[in-house]
C-alpha cells in the first residue's frame, strides 16, 4: 500500500515550494507592459529585494535562472583574458568557474572539498601572491548546495582588505538569500547574484544580480558589454522595457511582488530566526539517527552548516531507496545527492539532501522528519529511534511559551 495520497510536499533544495498568494498572484491574463499596474509595480520590487539582501546598491533584474546570474555578474564585470581566483566548495563553486572559463576568463581555483567552508586564509594567501593585481575578483558561494557548507563570505572581505587586493567580491547567494543571514553593505560585497526560486519562494525563471558603486565602475571600465546582459540599462531604466531587456516576466513579477509582501510582513530578520531554528530541529533529529548506524550529516560543524538545505550521507544505495521510500509511501520528495559521487558510487546514491528553504514551517519539517524516521525504520536501516522526539524538544524551546498562568487560561 501507499500514504502518499493528499498535499505532497517538494523537500528539495529549489525549485522550493510555492505559497499559495504566490500561486494567486500569478493566475491572471497578461497584463499591459507599456502602462498600469505591472508597470508602476516594478520600482517597488526593486526596493524590496534591496531590502533583502541588506544593500543601498543596485539591482539588475534577468529573465534567467541562476546560471544566468552568473554570467551576468561575470559580463559586467571581467574581460576575456582577465583572472579570477575561485575558492571552491562542493559543486557550485566550479560551476561558476567553469561559466568565467566558457567567457575565455582565467579560474584559478582553490578546491576545499566537500565537507569544509572557504578558508580566508588561504584565499588571503593566494592575493597576496598576486602582486601585480591580475585577479579581478573573488567568486565566492554562501552555502554550496551540494554540500550545504555554508563559508563565512565578511571573512572574505577582510581577507582582500588586509592584502590591500583590490579585486571585486562576488557572492553567490541563490540557494542562501531569504534563509541564511546575508548583509550585502555591512559584509562589503561587491556584487551578489541569486534566482528566483529558493528562499525567494518563486518559479525559477528569473535572476538578479545586486552590485556596488565599485562594481559599477568596473563595468564602467570594460571596453565592451554582452548588450543582453549589460547590468546597467537594467539597474536604471529610461524606458520601462529596459529594466528586462525586452518584455518583462509578467507574471513571475506578480508572482514575486507577493511573496515580497510576505518577506516584509515576516521581517528578514525573524525569516532567519525560522530557518536557523527549523535547521537545528533537522540537524537534532539526524544527531539522534546517527549515533547508531550509517547515516551522517555531510557538515561536521554546526557553525559551517547552511540553514537552509542539509546533505546527509547513508551509503549506497541506502540514500536514494529513502528517498524512493518517503516520495511514493508518504508523498514527500526528498533532494539527489548532487556532486556527491564516489569511485565506488558513480550516481551518489548514498547521499540525499533536505531542502528547507523558503516557505517552511515547523509543521513541514517536522512530518518530513517523522517520515523519515519511518522510512528507515520501514527499510530496515540501523539508525537509533528518537530523532523526532529530539527535533520536537528543538521546536518547543525555540517558540515562546506564555509566561503566566493568566495567559494561558485567557487562551
Ligand atoms: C541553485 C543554485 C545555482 C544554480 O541555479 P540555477 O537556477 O539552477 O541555474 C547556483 N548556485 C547555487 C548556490 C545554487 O543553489
Amino acid at each position: 500500500m501507499s500514504l502518499a495520497k493528499g498535499r505532497s510536499y517538494l523537500a528539495i533544495p529549489g525549485p522550493s515550494v510555492m505559497p499559495e498568494a504566490v500561486l494567486r498572484a500569478m493566475h491572471r491574463g497578461a497584463p499591459n507592459i507599456y502602462e498600469g499596474e505591472l508597470v508602476d509595480m516594478v520600482p517597488g520590487l526593486v526596493r524590496d529585494l534591496k531590502y533583502v539582501a541588506r544593500t543601498e546598491g543596485h539591482v539588475a533584474m534577468y529573465i534567467a535562472n541562476g546560471h544566468g546570474a552568473w554570467e551576468a555578474a561575470l559580463a559586467n564585470t571581467v574581460a576575456p583574458g582577465d583572472t579570477v581566483l575561485v575558492p571552491a566548495t562542493g559543486r557550485f563553486g566550479h560551476g561558476w568557474a567553469e561559466m568565467a572559463q566558457g567567457m575565455g576568463i582565467a579560474a584559478q581555483v582553490l578546491d576545499f572539498g566537500r565537507k569544509a567552508p572557504i578558508d580566508a586564509g588561504r584565499v588571503a594567501e593566494a592575493l597576496r601572491a598576486d602582486s601585480a593585481h591580475e585577479i579581478k575578483a573573488v567568486l565566492a558561494v554562501h552555502v554550496d548546495t551540494s554540500s550545504s557548507v555554508r563559508s563565512d563570505i565578511a571573512a572574505l572581505r577582510a581577507a582582500l582588505d588586509d592584502t590591500g587586493h583590490p579585486a571585486l567580491l562576488m557572492a553567490d547567494c541563490i540557494a542562501s538569500l531569504g534563509c541564511d543571514r546575508f548583509e550585502m553593505d555591512a559584509w562589503g560585497v561587491d556584487v551578489m547574484v541569486t534566482g528566483s526560486q529558493k528562499g525567494l519562494m518563486v518559479p525559477p525563471g528569473m535572476a538578479f544580480v545586486f552590485f556596488s558603486d565599485k562594481a559599477a565602475q568596473a563595468r564602467a571600465g570594460l571596453a565592451r558589454v554582452s548588450k543582453y546582459w549589460d547590468w546597467a540599462p537594467r539597474a536604471e531604466p529610461e524606458m520601462f522595457y529596459q529594466y528586462f531587456g525586452g518584455t518583462a516576466p509578467t507574471h513571475h513579477l506578480y508572482g514575486l511582488r507577493a511573496a515580497l509582501d510576505m518577506i516584509r510582513e515576516e521581517g528578514i530578520e525573524a525569516i532567519w530566526q525560522r530557518h536557523a531554528v527549523l535547521a537545528r530541529a533537522i540537524w537534532a533529529a539526524c544527531d539522534v539517527w546517527a549515533a547508531e548506524g550509517p547515516l551522517s550529516l555531510n557538515v561536521a560543524d554546526p557553525a559551517h552548516r547552511s540553514h537552509a538545505v542539509t546533505a546527509l550521507r547513508l551509503g549506497a544505495p541506502w540514500g536514494a531507496a529513502l528517498r524512493d521510500w518517503t516520495d511514493r509511501q508518504a508523498g514527500v520528495t526528498l533532494g539527489i545527492g548532487l556532486g556527491m559521487s564516489e569511485p565506488d558510487d558513480p550516481k551518489g546514491t548514498g547521499f540525499f539532501r533536505f531542502g528547507h528553504m523558503g516557505h517552511v514551517n515547523a509543521h513541514m519539517v517536522l512530518g518530513m522528519l517523522a517520515t523519515v524516521e519511518a522510512g528507515l525504520a520501514s527499510l530496515g536501516i540501523p539508525h537509533r529511534r528518537g530523532g523526532v522526539t529530539a527535533a520536537t524538544q528543538v521546536v518547543a524551546e525555540a517558540v515562546q511559551a506564555p509566561s503566566k498562568p493568566t495567559e494561558l487560561r485567557a487562551l
